[in-house]
């Protein structure tokens, strides 16, 4: 009797066993098609005795159906999914789905049809159409994707395939990706580079688990350091996966990654079409010869992809927070990659400016290998950074720019040179309350307040969408024109600007301005060709870009990210602030930054203003140390939710009511989390705070896994979390 454990894709059912009919060959890690009652699902073959499965009589078996054209999940993919299953308390399908592409790849091979204009425009049409063809210029797609992207009806847009206006194309899902050249554009490396780059190169060449922290200064040239090891893995036929925190910086990445290289590398984020999905993933699963991927580039859903030969993981901007996930399998992708480094038996690279003090301490204790590139390239200087004390130099009435800055940027502006301002806040003004009536604009689904959007008109909830015009009149009182913004967003700061300096060329850059890759790519030339002359923008502009021409940065508002005294929030602010910094006279010129705040004796805004990260970061250690924060301790999250605000209460207490009484673990509420309202459910909280010896994972497990609640409830475990709301 040939008996097989499936892994399923639905939590509820877990694993399952069937028979394997004599002429089917499969093996661990094997996708399949089984039956279900009526239905078909998808299965990878699983190590019976790593997942266990209710009881079930070879005589009930039913057999699988098909193996599908994909090569089987490699066992350190399979130990990584059960590490990550494990160590997040999430179940294991819902971490292995994430190794999957769609099931259109996994059925492999073949052709999509996509559609695209004809170029046929006949005098006549009807409105919808003509909007539609202007949306459409240049695009290619499948039906749905084309009318997500012109804003119609698929009808509207089959209609116009029967009219004539859009034709099909057929594309080669398999077709092949063209190779790296590894000695396209060597570059010529500084001597502390080379160090670098020769390092990570033996890595590779040994193979072996080996996790570096490439700790380098903003402009040192991280990138070149580690472009050699990409090539050193890509001559031994391997693949490299390269992670991004935001798509944003993808453009960025791809012309250096192109000028090295000679080639594009392979994408892969959640806005690729179906079709290129299905062509990254195949190429993925096929490994590096024949025109399979060899360098994947991605957000942090790249991860877990099956690659064949991987050599190599590089996580860049290591220290961001993006790479946290904070919903379904709430995992930090910087983590994650370091165990699917060590499981593979591969060097892996967290390169940063600011790493996160997690990091640097496990550099400073041995386990991570620190490489140092403490200088600029090419002699560019560190810039300046002092502090504008705004309650001893105050901006102009109505105003939030401190005289020192809008001199400064006078300045620049007469030279033609740049100026970058930063604050990290959407919008035109974070609140918007009445005159008359002190009415203020909150979501009706989440505990916050309506952003006002000046371009678009709109208030706007940050969190869940929701979006409203803005009224003429209160809605709570009535008076007409009775509206004040209160606070500065990137748009009121823009508008100051161009008040201030009318001739100035300003450019907003938010994630509502530069939300496509095309989008980043016009703001990256404008910037290059010197068509702007004043850059605003949020945390978006804090990282990766380099505009030779750009000395002055200002911050906005220093204190923003100290408020609300999450855990991180003083890290967060110097990684911010240092990185926006870091846009500051990169090329010839020196550069400048002005911090404006209302705390310059706070100690993060001392180390910055005397460029003195170590103090900074042995300060925080101690923090942490103090308050048993990671690294020292252990935190953990449960979030409790529901439509219904006693239903989620009700759980909360139940599940406070029975914690475990255990003395390296302390647990906090139940108690309404800060966002007590986040898209429509009422949101209830409880903190664990660990040693590092307890076994928190197994706590968690053991505790909730004794509950039944009603099914509109919802618990989440966040382990490490690093959302405090
Ligand atoms: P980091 O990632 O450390 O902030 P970058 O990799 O962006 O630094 O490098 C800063 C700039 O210096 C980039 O424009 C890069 O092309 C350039 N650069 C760095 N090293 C070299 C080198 N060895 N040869 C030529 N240009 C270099
Ligand atoms: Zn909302």
């Amino acid at each position: 009797m040939n008996r097989v454990r499936l892994l399923v894709f639905n939590a509820a059912l877990g694993a399952l066993d069937y028979r394997v009919p004599n002429e089917m060959a499969i093996e661990p890690g094997s996708i399949v098609v089984a039956p279900l009652g009526p239905r078909q699902i998808v299965g990878i073959v699983w190590e019976p005795e790593r997942l266990p499965a209710g009881e079930v009589p070879d005589s009930k078996l039913r057999p699988l159906i098909e193996v599908l054209p994909a090569p089987p999940l490699p066992a350190p993919l399979r130990r990584l999914i059960e590490w990550a299953a494990d160590y997040y308390v999430a179940p294991i399908s819902a971490v292995a789905r994430m190794a999957l592409g769609s099931n259109a790849a996994l059925r492999g091979g073949g052709t999509a049809t996509e559609y695209r204009l004809t170029g046929e425009e006949p005098s006549r049409l009807t409105p919808r159409r003509a909007a539609a063809i202007a949306a459409l210029r240049g695009e290619q797609a499948t039906i749905r994707e084309l009318a997500a992207i012109a804003s119609v009806s698929e009808g509207v847009l089959r209609g116009m395939v029967g009219a004539g206006l859009l034709e099909p194309v057929t594309v080669d899902i398999d077709r092949p990706y063209p190779r790296a050249r590894t000695d396209f554009a060597v570059p010529a490396l500084s001597d502390a580079q080379q160090a670098a780059a020769d390092t990570f190169v033996e890595a590779v060449e040994k193979h072996g688990f080996t996790p570096f922290l490439l700790d380098g200064v903003t402009g040192s040239g991280k990138t070149e350091c580690y472009f050699e090891a990409v090539a050193a893995a890509l001559d031994q036929g391997r693949q490299v996966l390269v992670l991004l925190p935001e798509i944003a910086l993808t453009e960025n990445f791809l012309r250096r990654f192109e000028q090295r290289f000679g080639v594009p590398p392979v994408l892969w984020h959640s806005s690729l079409k179906s079709s290129e999905r299905r062509r990254a993933w195949r190429a993925i699963v096929s490994g590096p010869e024949n025109g399979g991927a060899q360098v994947v580039v991605g957000a942090r859903s790249a991860l877990f992809l099956p690659y064949r030969q991987l050599g190599l993981i590089v996580v860049d901007e290591a220290h961001e927070t993006s790479f946290k996930q904070d919903d379904g399998v709430r995992y930090n992708a910087r983590d994650v990659a370091v165990i699917r480094a060590r499981f593979e038996g591969i060097p892996v690279i967290l390169a940063s400016a600011t790493p996160a003090l997690e990091a640097m301490y496990l550099a400073d204790t041995g386990i991570y290998r620190r490489i140092a590139l403490p200088d600029r390239f090419g002699g560019a200087r560190l810039p300046d950074i002092s502090v504008i004390d705004l309650r001893a130099e105050q901006p102009e009435r109505g105003r939030w720019l401190a005289p020192r800055i809008v001199a400064g940027m006078r300045e620049r502006l007469a030279k033609g040179e740049q100026s970058l301002l930063f604050l990290n806040r959407r919008g035109y003004a974070p609140l918007t309350l009445c005159r008359h009536c002190g009415y203020r604009f909150q979501c009706p689904n989440c505990t916050a307040w309506l952003v006002e959007h000046r371009l678009s008109r709109r208030l706007a909830c940050h969190h869940c969408g929701h979006e409203v015009p803005v009224p003429d009149a209160c809605p709570e009182c009535g008076a007409p024109d009775c509206l004040v913004a209160c606070g500065p967003g990137v748009e009121r700061i823009a508008d100051e600007v161009a008040d201030l300096m009318p001739e100035a060329r300003v450019a907003v850059v938010t994630s509502d301005t530069l939300n496509t890759p095309d989008r980043v790519a016009d703001f990256v030339a404008a910037a290059e060709e010197k068509l702007i002359d004043v850059i605003v923008g949020t945390q978006l502009v804090t990282k990766g870009y380099h505009f030779p021409e750009l000395t002055l940065v200002g911050v906005v508002d220093a204190d923003l990210g100290l408020e609300g005294g999450d855990l991180r929030a003083a890290e967060r602010t110097y990684q911010q602030i240092a990185q926006v910094a870091g846009r500051a006279g990169r090329g010839e010129k020196p550069g400048e930054v002005l911090i404006q705040t209302r705390h310059p004796e706070a100690a993060v805004i001392t180390a910055l203003a005397a460029g003195d990260r170590d103090a900074f970061y042995a300060a925080e250690t101690e923090a942490r140390r103090d308050a048993g924060a990671p690294p020292f301790g252990r935190w953990a999250a449960i979030i409790v939710s529901s439509e219904n605000e006693a239903e989620a209460r009700d759980a909360a207490r139940a599940i406070g009511g029975t914690r475990p009484h255990l003395p390296d673990v302390a647990i906090l509420g139940p108690a309404p989390a800060p966002m007590a309202l986040l898209r429509g459910r009422y949101r209830y909280r409880l903190l664990i705070n660990a040693r590092r010896s307890a076994e928190v994972q197994r706590i968690i497990s053991e505790w909730l896994g004794r509950f039944a609640f009603p099914q509109g409830v919802r618990v989440s475990v966040d382990i490490d979390p690093y959302s405090f709301v």
